[in-house]
């Protein structure tokens, strides 16, 4: 493998209409890459014009596959050719949906492993970088002081979530876990993970639905003005995480899981930044709601149980981001990050202008 900024090569992205795909896809073709983007629909002009648009600018090259997660077969044609496979597609919601297992889980298990499957039927393909999350590392807040561990690191795996607690937590375990054990039973392809927290930033595309965008709004448009509970998180900038998968696809020795996060703060903590470059016009909440009566607000990391409130408010959270510092990333500020994403929801009209 070359550098990001060597030897094109044939990369393949799916779920490529997605918010970080967008970044991914982006820092692929102005490197000069030729990039096999799949989405569900390429017909639809909304998920896609976007890439195209950044495409005809770029010196790489842009071509769309229609490839569906569900589907065993359909990543085949777009794996054709490639070097490298990116595999960022899967549900990223945390409430709206009837049954987790179909919602989430099924998809992303059955989605890595539709992928993987096809890698293994593709000869010239030499490494797979999946994009996992810190939700496979743990679940709730509360693992870290039960583990005893000053940061949860790349040694750590998520043993407390399941369909029923924290249901977007485990797809992303499961989906890993079925990433490297399909890994292990060959040895043409090396496979490296991106294990990002939350990420905000701005985002290429206004169609996705990324809890990501509508957190980072609640925050802003006065669903929580009246207090927030004290959640803490760790949180990253999506061109961050973007330039990780690059890192982690070219690097010659890049191999594991890799955390993605900059900084842990609270949801008051976001708050501060924003009020403070955005000024005091918009309701960002000022107060930290009781532990008690925090469950009776909307869903904020997931859907709020009694048991989500009991393992996660009030809980101190602690990420070792050293291997993704030693791969090559270097963090942007925290306060960019988070003011040029309200921004954007402003200019997007996502959250109301004041002031
Ligand atoms: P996103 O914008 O919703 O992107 C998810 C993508 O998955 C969409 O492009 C969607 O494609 C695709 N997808 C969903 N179901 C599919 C299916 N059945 N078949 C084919 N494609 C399907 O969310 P994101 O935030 O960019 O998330 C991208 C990845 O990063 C996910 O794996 C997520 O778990 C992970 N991650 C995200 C965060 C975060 O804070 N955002 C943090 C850690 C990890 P369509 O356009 O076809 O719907």
């Amino acid at each position: 493998m070359t550098s990001p900024d060597q030897s094109p090569a044939t990369v393949m992205v799916t779920g490529a209409s997605g918010y970080i795909a967008g970044w991914i896809v982006k820092d692929l073709l102005d490197a000069g890459h030729t990039v096999h983007a799949t989405v569900r629909n390429p017909d639809n002009a909304g998920s896609v014009a976007h890439l195209q648009a950044i495409a005809a600018q770029a010196p790489g090259t842009l071509k769309l596959f229609k490839a569906d997660l569900l589907d065993a077969q359909s990543f085949d044609a777009a794996m054709q050719g490639c070097d490298i496979v990116m595999h960022t597609a899967s549900p990223f919601v945390l409430t709206g949906f009837k049954s987790a297992h179909e919602a989430l889980v099924r998809p992303a298990v059955e989605g890595t492993r539709h992928v993987l499957e096809a890698v293994n039927r593709n000869a010239s393909v030499k490494r797979v970088i999946v994009t996992s999350s810190v939700a496979a590392i743990y679940g709730d807040n509360a693992d870290l002081a039960r583990s005893g561990k000053a940061a949860f690191s790349e040694d750590d795996w998520n043993t407390t979530s399941s369909e029923t607690h924290n249901p977007y937590q485990y797809s992303k375990l499961a989906a890993e876990r079925e990433a490297w054990a399909i890994h292990s039973q060959q040895e043409r392809w090396d496979m490296a993970t991106i294990n990002p927290g939350m990420v905000y930033g701005p985002s290429l595309t206004n169609a996705s639905k990324s809890a990501s965008i509508d957190a980072l709004c609640q925050i802003g448009d006065g669903r929580l003005r009246t207090g927030v509970p004290d959640l803490r998180f760790g949180v990253v900038d999506v061109r961050d995480v973007a330039r990780a998968h690059l890192l982690a696809a070219f690097s010659p020795d890049a191999s594991g899981r890799y955390i993605l996060v900059n900084q842990d703060i609270s949801m008051l903590g976001i708050a501060r930044i924003l009020r403070g470059h955005f000024g005091k016009a918009y309701p960002f909440p000022r107060l930290r709601a009781p532990k008690l009566i925090a469950w009776a607000f909307g869903p904020l990391m997931g859907p709020v149980t009694r048991q989500f409130i009991r393992l996660n408010v009030g809980h101190k959270i602690r990420f070792d981001n050293r291997r993704s510092k030693a791969l090559g990333v270097q963090y942007r500020p925290l306060a960019d990050t988070l003011t040029e994403h309200f921004q954007q929801a402003l200019d997007d009209g996502l959250v109301r202008k004041r002031g």
